[in-house]
């Protein structure tokens, strides 16, 4: 057994984020500036978008996302409810409807027939999640929408640099919001994108960014000492500031590093579990590129004399951190008292729920923490074996 504690999960940040961090507080410009003007160029050379706006959460790039396509009270929203609580809270922001549909058993992502199913008159977006970092079948997603004239955006929050058929995630659909919170495959400590290839949804999403100011009377008049700016409509506080944007930059440079040790952790883990009857692996497609996000191990609960609860809480005694992702969003007490949802509504969610678990998976393990992981897992496999 280990010695220390194995966190669930640790940011890949150090010296080199330090220097870049360093840079800007002592070039005197700390919040929105050069440095997030260049973390948005490159992060959209990156995905292949040619827009990005930099904002301070990926919950805040979703809320402006919707805003630039007009969402209004009453509007439908199709979305999953395995996901976090951002994905569905910021269609409540519009008092519109986030409308759950279930999940696939085997990518934990929506399931397009039941996408197709719960579309409506009142149906003005699809706002799929790509779990894990598994990208969603955006072929068939594109497809209904076009079908029946709907916006799509995409909660990428785990889908950085995830690919889907070639195309990075990020260049394909109307809208794509990232998150850059401490725990995800690229970090600002906080923050998040929005990208498009829209240039009006961009201008908007710029625009409600920083309370409505307009930045075209803004450059026109922004001389240096210049104090006149115009608010042209009540927008939000959800900029970038250069310090956040200083460590993007070096996040970035790394991204694909990371992203390759990440890999390597979760093939290690395939290996050690993909032929137990005990488990079942994630699933990965060929066509696709897996961000590598989170490794969301599930329990043949029939094979086991635990069930989930307990086989955290003796990983825990092993000094083995993992987590869960997610509790679905209809089980909250928010959306069962709101909508009236019983667990069995979206049955497969609830179920999955109930026998996953999430392994460390992080750059900055060592191949003797994913040892120990394995080791760990192994051990609780034999004991508690049915
Ligand atoms: C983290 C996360 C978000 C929100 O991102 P923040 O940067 O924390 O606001 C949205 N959706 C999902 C699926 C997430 O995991």
């Amino acid at each position: 057994m280990r010695d220390t504690f194995l966190p669930f999960g640790l940011p890949d940040v150090g010296h080199e984020e330090a220097h870049e961090i360093r840079d800007a507080i002592i070039s005197g410009w700390i919040t929105n500036g050069p440095k997030t003007r260049r973390f948005e160029s490159e992060f959209a050379a990156k995905v292949g978008a040619k827009h990005a706006i930099a904002v301070n959460s990926g919950t805040a790039a979703l809320h402006l996302a919707l805003e630039a396509l007009g969402l209004e009270p009453n509007d439908e929203v199709i979305t999953s409810p395995y996901t976090f609580a951002a994905t569905a809270e910021v269609i409540r922001y519009f008092r519109a409807k986030p409308v759950f549909v279930d999940i696939q058993p085997d990518t934990l992502n929506l399931d397009p027939a039941a996408v197709e199913k719960a579309i409506t008159h009142r149906t003005r977006a699809l706002l799929p999640v790509h779990i894990g970092g598994l990208p969603v079948d955006l072929t068939v997603i594109q497809s209904l929408a076009q079908q029946h004239n709907l916006f799509v955006i995409e909660d990428a929050a785990h889908a950085f640099p995830a690919h889907y058929k070639g195309e990075p995630i990020g260049s394909i659909s109307d809208m794509t919001c990232f998150s850059f919170y401490a725990t995800k495959t690229l970090t600002t400590a906080e923050g998040g994108m929005i990208c498009t290839q829209n240039s009006d949804w961009a201008d908007r999403c710029r625009l409600m960014s920083l309370h409505g100011i307009n930045r075209d009377t803004w450059d026109r008049y922004a001389s240096p000492g210049s104090w006149y700016y115009e608010v042209v409509v009540p927008g939000f506080k959800y900029n970038m500031n250069d310090i956040a944007a200083a460590m993007g930059l070096v996040q970035l440079r790394k991204a694909d590093a990371m992203w390759q040790r990440r890999c390597e952790i979760a093939q290690r883990y395939d290996d050690a579990f993909g032929e137990m009857a005990q488990f079942q692996i994630p699933t990965r497609h060929d066509h696709s590129r897996h961000a590598r996000h989170l490794y969301i191990l599930r329990l043949h609960l029939e094979q086991w004399q635990i069930d989930r609860d307990r086989f955290i809480d003796e990983l825990q005694q092993l000094q083995i951190g993992t987590s869960v992702h997610f509790i679905p969003l209809h089980i909250h007490a928010f959306y069962r008292d709101r909508y009236g949802y019983t667990p069995d509504d979206f049955p497969v969610a609830y179920r999955e729920f109930q026998r996953a678990v999430s392994l460390p998976i992080y750059s900055r393990m060592t191949d003797e923490d994913v040892t120990d992981v394995i080791d760990a897992v192994h051990y609780l496999a034999h004991k508690f074996q049915a």
